[in-house]
């Protein structure tokens, strides 16, 4: 049978070549630009330990994804910039069991200038840059016989089949991946994922440090030949932009982590809206008119392998997911 996958971000797509490898037919309805939304704005740090705030089942999951890194990038046929760059945690407290103290001339070293006399290393921790990343995966998943529909909106889910804007209904196996805004998609169930805006900078430079770098507030996160900056964390529905809070929040931090930061060109700016769920983690797997993956909140692109992976196995081999990831957890769906 036919799968329909609504949205072509980084999740639409990953699950769309995951599929598509296992010889399934796949249609893919993209009502805008595939990858131009949250996945493509991402910062592009892959940091279970850092991100799980203490969770272990956050942690065990975003690890296990991270596991796949190296062998999902390699079969894209593109550099996407993965690296693992580690991560230096500039806190008081440890963020995770492994973390390790650095500091004085080690940690001078690793990241010179940092404005902060003590941090914590962890070094299995991995960065790349969403913008290749969101490209090369659209990109396998059409070689492996995926087809991408554009200025396709999806307005309601039927029964095995979705609605489009135009009238029309095409027929399948129903996987909705539309980031914050699946619960726009009629039909679906009434699932909790909202809109929380991040706003993000990319300054000039080659940057002098290869590790992700954490502040209380915020990170920078080196790529070949920028320095990105973020984030803030938004509760402003849909509305798009940058703001001159956010952007004072966004350099402010990044300044007084690092202060020769101040004195680098400010190349863009940017924002969109993180798919959010009340607990953190994802809505994936299936509910009463079809599949969903969403709810990837900050980290999306860290759980795209694993996403893809355990869903495709859930609805070809009937394979478990995680009951963490349950979208009907909250009781609403
Ligand atoms: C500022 C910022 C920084 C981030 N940094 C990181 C990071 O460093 N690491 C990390 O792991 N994660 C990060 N994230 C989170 C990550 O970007 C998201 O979790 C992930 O990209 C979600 O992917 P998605 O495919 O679900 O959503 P999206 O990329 O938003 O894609 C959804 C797609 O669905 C389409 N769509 C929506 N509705 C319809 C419809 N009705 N019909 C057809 N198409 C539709 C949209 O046009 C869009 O293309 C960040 C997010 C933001 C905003």
């Amino acid at each position: 049978m036919r799968s329909v996958i609504v949205g072509a971000g980084l999740v639409g797509s990953a699950v769309a070549l995951e599929l598509a490898r296992r010889g399934e037919e796949v249609t893919v309805l993209e009502r805008a630009v595939p990858g131009a939304e949250a996945s493509s704005a991402a910062a592009g740090i892959l940091a279970p330990r850092v991100e799980a705030h203490g969770d272990t089942l956050v942690r065990d999951l975003g690890v296990e994804s991270l596991g796949l890194y190296e062998d999902w990038v390699s079969g894209l046929g593109a550099d996407v910039g993965f690296v693992r760059c580690g991560a230096v945690v500039a806190t008081d407290s440890a963020p995770d069991p492994d973390a390790r103290p650095l500091r004085g001339a080690a940690l001078e070293a690793v990241v010179p200038g940092l404005s902060v006399a003590e941090a914590w290393w962890l070094p299995d921790e991995a960065r790349l840059d969403t913008r290749r990343l969101v490209g090369a995966v659209h990109a396998a998943a059409a070689r492996a016989g995926a087809t991408f529909r554009t200025g396709a909106q999806v307005v309601a889910l039927e029964e095995g089949a979705v609605r489009l804007s135009t009238g029309e209904r095409l027929r399948g196996r129903v996987v909705v991946c539309a980031g914050a805004w699946t619960p726009k998609v009629a039909g679906l169930g009434e699932l909790p994922v909202r809109p929380v805006r991040g706003q993000l900078v990319a300054l000039g430079g080659r940057p002098a440090f290869n590790p992700v770098v954490f502040g209380a507030g915020g990170y920078l996160v080196p790529r070949a030949d920028e320095l990105v900056v973020g984030s803030t964390m938004e509760e402003v529905g849909f509305l798009r932009g940058v703001t001159a809070g956010g952007m004072i929040a966004v350099l402010s931090q990044a300044v007084s982590l690092l202060p020769a930061v101040g004195a680098l060109p400010v190349l863009r700016q940017w924002s969109s809206f993180r798919p959010g769920s009340p607990d953190g983690q994802p809505l994936v797997g299936r509910t009463a008119q079809g599949w969903v993956a969403s709810g990837h909140f900050r980290n999306g692109v860290l759980l795209a392998p694993l996403t893809a992976r355990l869903l495709v196995a859930a609805m070809l081999d009937d394979a478990p997911l995680p009951p963490s990831w349950r979208p009907e957890r909250f009781g609403r769906e």
